[in-house]
């Protein structure tokens, strides 16, 4: 990636089939005429190597320059550009005071000022006599006009300097004269490429040519020019995005030709579920079964992302599937990322599983000896149709007989690498992930392009708003009463106490004293549980929670995903403020499950910053996950909603995904039409888009693409 290359020295030997029209865009920047070593530097540090990465080092701002004919028509302080005749040079008065030159237009004057100028170079720019046209910041001083430090002085033969003039972001000893030559000279070197983008978008959205649009965004003509929406700047954006989405479209295609595996179910498990439970499906959750039950059908490989927000619903969607792998004659694992989430899918599938007469089992770490090898052994003699397990199920001697599904939940949790493994396991499972982090539309293509996309964006009828509080901790006490009277009347209770400090250890300590605090107050009902526990105190602690045992929870965030308790119906979050929204929308998550009225109380310490009062506001505003993630990524971005690193989230140069999802919409949409059409990109179109996939640098495509 062009990013990483930080080094200058000799450019890396051309990858073997780029296309030579692009070779002059990939030499050194410093073959560029006027970029020097020292330019280049700075160059670097804006990641810019080669005339490629300054194509696309755009203006971020850009100034005004009024031409005023005459002196008598300045309005200080204005950017301006002046004809003036050269009427006296003033040295320095003393030393440290700067070179005055005084011009006049005949009417009036205007007094030029440099500080730390030379005599020789005064005289050589400013010639005695002589006509300049000089531009730049015009201001009063003692009533005087005078402009300090002209950013340009020419002769009245040279071409004006322009009305607008674009303001490119600078490194090291950079100036703007220097990169404007630069991205000028770079841009001489760019050939017109053929059109890559499908006609009908190019002339629905009235964009110029790729050659057309780079020279418009380096010249910009005023203020509008800038904006992520000029038709230029737009054009360059839809390059990047679809650039992005081919790779990953690309991707998706070279994995549904590797032969999947036809997974039929007849219904016959599923009916037995269905009949089995008291209430119907949501709409949306039989469109998404129906969705995964087509990929499974289909002779591709299912790779599909289940998208729903908390209490969505998405366990039974699940079972569902595995349940068609069962019918079919196969087996299906879920896996989900801690102990305790594992644990409770068994506990929600178990039932139904025996209600279909299919055996579930599970697999943790803490399996040992002769129980876990009678259980592998099942597993591997297909004795056992469901497995429900933690990272576990990644260790060698788990062999399945016939692996036809995996559903990974909560898959952020879960390594790439580790969902390769998981594909080797068995004969190319259909896969399907499962979110419960609602995430803007845009960040999902951008994410998992690769994937297809199932949302559960409809929840089971019935649920009970949760009324949401925020309150200053000083009022800790008031909250306190409040829970010992409600639990006095039987309710359950979970206080999430906050990750707050950099070590884990300071974190614990705080919820020990929390925890100590809670049960001097309100007695034997309250429980601790936080990730370092040893694992049977912890699972001790959640099953007496769950039974009703004990009333009060008091947890780390280790509760954050999935824990369900349908009975509890009060959360308190400490230091509220110090969570992200998509975590407190997770953790708030845990009640409102059931039938009862559910309550939130949101603590916080004092004073809330502005991005804090904000996130608890929007909190009890909405409870709708897509509506708090969409919100989330407007204050935080895009690389922090998803850590960059781990997402895979590109890193655009020019392409906004806050603002422009709609472009990636199309990007993904042209994209897939495009290799559904011409999949091994052999048309003169696909052609094009092989060399835009080389200009951005998109190695995973140009290895996926195969030879043109
Ligand atoms: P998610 O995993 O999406 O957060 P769950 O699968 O845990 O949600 O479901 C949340 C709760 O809703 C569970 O108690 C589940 O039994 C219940 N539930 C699921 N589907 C329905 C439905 N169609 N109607 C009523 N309740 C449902
Ligand atoms: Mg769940």
């Amino acid at each position: 990636m062009a990013v990483d290359r930080a080094g200058l020295g000799e450019p890396p030997p051309a990858p073997r089939g780029r296309p030579p029209i692009l070779f002059p865009l990939f030499a050194g920047v410093e073959t560029l005429p006027g970029v020097g070593p020292r330019a280049a530097e700075g160059l670097a540090a804006l990641s810019i190597t080669r005339p490629r990465d300054l194509l696309f080092h755009l203006p971020a701002a850009g100034i005004r320059r009024r031409r005023v004919p005459r002196l008598a028509d300045l309005r200080p302080p204005e950017i301006a550009t002046v004809t003036v005749r050269v009427q006296r040079h003033v040295s320095p008065a003393a030393r440290g005071r700067p070179w005055r030159v005084v011009c006049t237009d005949g009417a009036n004057d205007l007094t030029l000022v440099f500080f730390h100028a030379r005599q020789p170079w005064i005289e050589s720019q400013l010639p005695l006599g002589e006509t300049r046209v000089v531009s730049g910041k015009v201001d009063l001083f003692d009533g005087l006009a005078r402009m300090v430090h002209p950013d340009h002085i020419l002769s009245p033969s040279d071409p004006p300097p322009a009305g607008f003039e674009p303001v490119y972001p600078l490194a090291g000893t950079l100036t703007q004269r220097v990169v404007a030559r630069a991205a000028a000279a770079a841009l001489d070197r760019a050939a017109p490429l053929a059109e890559w983008i499908e006609p009908s978008v190019l002339a629905r959205e009235g964009w110029p040519d790729w050659r057309g649009a780079l020279a418009a965004a380096h010249a910009p003509a005023g203020m509008a020019d800038l904006s992520p929406s000029a038709p230029a700047r737009a054009r360059l954006a839809y390059d990047e995005l679809l650039a992005h989405q081919m790779t990953l479209a690309l991707v998706r295609q070279g994995r549904r030709r590797v032969a999947g595996r036809i997974t039929q179910g007849d219904g016959r498990l599923a009916g037995r579920v269905l009949a089995a439970l008291p209430w119907p499906l949501t709409g949306a959750q039989t469109r998404a079964a129906a969705e995964i039950a087509a990929d499974m059908a289909a002779p591709a490989r299912m790779n599909r992302l289940l998208q729903g927000d908390v209490g969505s619903g998405k366990t039974l969607v699940a079972l569902l599937a595995l349940l068609t792998a069962v019918e079919a004659g196969g087996q299906g694992v879920l896996m989900a990322p801690t102990e305790i989430l594992a644990r409770q899918h068994l506990a929600a599938i178990a039932p139904l599983a025996r209600a279909a007469g299919v055996r579930a089992a599970l697999l943790t770490g803490r399996d040992k000896g002769e129980a876990r090898e009678r259980l592998l052994a099942d597993l591997a003699a297909g004795l056992v149709q469901v497995l429900i397990g933690t990272h576990a199920v990644f260790q060698p001697g788990v062999v399945f007989d016939d692996l036809r599904l995996a559903v990974i939940d909560e898959q952020h949790r879960f390594g790439v690498a580790q969902r390769l493994e998981l594909g080797a396991k068995g004969q190319r499972p259909d896969m399907l992930v499962m979110t419960a982090t609602p995430i803007p539309r845009s960040l999902a293509l951008a994410q998992y392009g690769d994937m297809d996309l199932s949302v559960l964006d409809e929840k089971p009828p019935g649920r009970q708003p949760i009324a949401t509080t925020a309150l200053p901790v000083s009022r800790i006490e008031e909250v306190v009463a409040r829970l010992e009277a409600a639990m006095a009347r039987g309710a359950r209770a979970y206080w999430v106490c906050p990750l707050v400090e950099e070590s884990e250890l300071v974190d614990l300590t705080a919820a020990e004293d929390r925890f100590g605090m809670l049960r001097a107050r309100l007695g034997e009902r309250v429980r601790l549980v936080h990730g370092q526990m040893p694992p049977d105190q912890r699972d001790a602690s959640m099953a007496d929670f769950t039974a009703g045992r004990a009333q009060l929870l008091v947890a780390t965030t280790v509760i954050e995903v999935g824990v369900n308790v349908p009975e509890a119906t009060i959360m308190v979050i400490e230091r509220a403020e110090s969570f992200g929204l998509a975590q407190l929308h997770q953790l708030r998550g845990r009640v409102g499950r059931g039938t009862g009225a559910s309550s939130c109380v949101l603590l916080y310490q004092e004073p809330l910053s502005e991005a804090g009062r904000r996130r608890l506001q929007i909190l009890r505003e909405t409870e709708d996950g897509f509506r708090i993630a969409e919100e989330d990524l407007a204050m935080r971005g895009a690389g922090d909603v998803i850590g960059t690193a781990q997402s895979g989230l590109p890193r655009f140069r020019i392409a906004d995904l806050e603002r422009q999802a709609d472009l990636l919409a199309t990007a993904r949409q042209d994209a897939r039409l495009l290799l559904d059409q011409d999949p091994d990109l052999q048309s003169p179109r696909g052609q094009a888009v092989r060399t835009l996939l080389w200009l951005m640098e998109q190695d995973r495509a140009v290895r996926l693409m195969g030879s043109g």
